[in-house]
């Protein structure tokens, strides 16, 4: 057997990063956990330490990274910075690298790792909506292979290998619909911070879940998947399937469909994009190991815009191209904020996004820098919307 491939995990203490470190250490024949990262907290962050004893820690700045050291002792590398944390995703050591950091603080780590040939395991969705064009041309140019860790791109990436290309019409993403499906319209409106979070399948990070409360997070995975799978956005449809249990479909030419399906564990994914082609024994996992999906109903309705106008607003970003998702994906970050801070009503979010794409110019969306700026600029049209909204800018 093969010595086991060393391993970074870039947000280690969010949602995604956290069952990552599952999936490593239940496999230490294969896996050898080389580093991990995360922005600020210390608590969650010691508990890896003692667990899973990395030995290279990076903390998002010098406090956060004094307060683990003083909880932790010694005995493995710690740095703090954007500096660090961009040269811990490039290590040479890491074979794979678990891009699990959420928004656009992701982005540059995220471009670090794809310089050299490796795999990189992707959950942070926003990086590659805001710069599609220029992270997957880096790819590319460096031989490096991202793998989406994404449920329903990860679905889609296994039933690909059932087909050629030419025999693809159409792929269909589903979406749950969120916590807020059978809601009356006006109850929307009082949507407090914590009914948001309450995802009905989904065990996730307040961003995602709060995107997929607002169906923003399907929005974004139209443009994830135009861009992992090289299809226009008329091609990619989005199915509302509220049991999770179907993940991603193929419609094909001959009128087939191929369909994948699996509990709604994370788990699945990650060790997908770590392992794949190869199936790895998840049973093992020690704590709660995924069950078997219990496939007693199936429901399907249409994403339809008029219903769900983040799909729209997301469709219209793709088809508009240049820096227009990019400053989708950062009003976006920003609205999110606003709302968790109780600076923006729920039902506020979407209008807010829909005046940022009204007002934005045309933008470039070719490199990283074009996607950086775009960024700024759709922060900048969601802060004048809150400021004239009355909440602080
Ligand atoms: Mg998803």
């Amino acid at each position: 057997m093969n010595s086991p491939r060393g391993v970074v995990v870039l947000g280690a203490t969010g949602s995604v990063g956290r069952q990552a470190l599952q999936v490593v250490a239940a496999f230490p024949e294969r896996f050898r956990l080389a580093g991990v990262a995360a922005r600020s907290s210390v608590e969650t962050m010691a508990e890896i330490v003692e667990q899973y004893r990395p030995p290279r820690v990076i903390m998002g700045d010098g406090a956060a990274a004094a307060a683990l050291r003083q909880r932790c002792g010694t005995g493995f590398a710690l740095e703090n910075g954007e500096e660090a944390l961009c040269a811990l995703a490039a290590e040479p050591q890491a074979e794979i690298v678990v891009a699990a950091m959420a928004g656009q603080a992701g982005l540059l780590p995220l471009w670090a790792a794809l310089g050299t040939a490796r795999r990189v395991a992707l959950a942070n969705k926003e990086a590659l909506v805001m710069a599609g064009a220029a992270l997957m041309a880096r790819a590319r140019a460096n031989g490096a292979e991202i793998r989406p860790v994404d449920s329903e791109h990860a679905a889609i990436h296994q039933l690909l290998r059932a087909v050629r290309r030419e025999e693809i019409r159409r792929l269909v993403l589903t979406a749950s619909g969120g916590p807020f499906l059978d809601l009356p319209p006006e109850r929307l409106a009082s949507v407090g911070v914590s009914e948001a979070l309450r995802h009905p399948r989904w065990s996730m990070g307040p961003k995602v879940s709060i995107d997929s409360a607002t169906l923003m997070n399907k929005g974004f995975e139209i443009i994830e998947a135009h861009w992992l799978f090289d299809l226009p956005e008329e091609r990619i449809g989005v199915l509302i399937h509220p049991q999770s249990v179907v993940h991603g479909m193929l419609e094909l030419r001959d009128g087939s469909t191929l369909a994948q399906l699996g509990p709604p564990d994370m788990r699945l994914s990650i060790a997908w994009a770590l392992a794949g082609p190869e199936r790895l024994p998840l049973d093992r996992l020690d704590s709660s190991p995924p069950l078997p999906v219990a496939l007693s109903r199936l429901d399907f309705s249409p994403g339809e815009e008029t219903r769900f106008p983040a799909l729209g607003l997301c469709r219209k970003a793709l088809r508009r191209g240049g820096g227009a998702p990019a400053a989708l994906a950062a009003a976006d970050e920003a609205a999110v904020e606003a709302f968790r801070e109780g600076h923006l009503p729920f039902a506020r979010i979407l209008p807010l996004l829909a005046d940022a794409m009204a007002r934005l110019p045309e933008l470039a969306g070719e490199t990283l820098e074009d996607a950086l700026r775009a960024g700024r600029e759709g922060r900048r049209l969601a802060e004048d919307f809150l400021s004239r909204e009355g909440g602080p800018a």
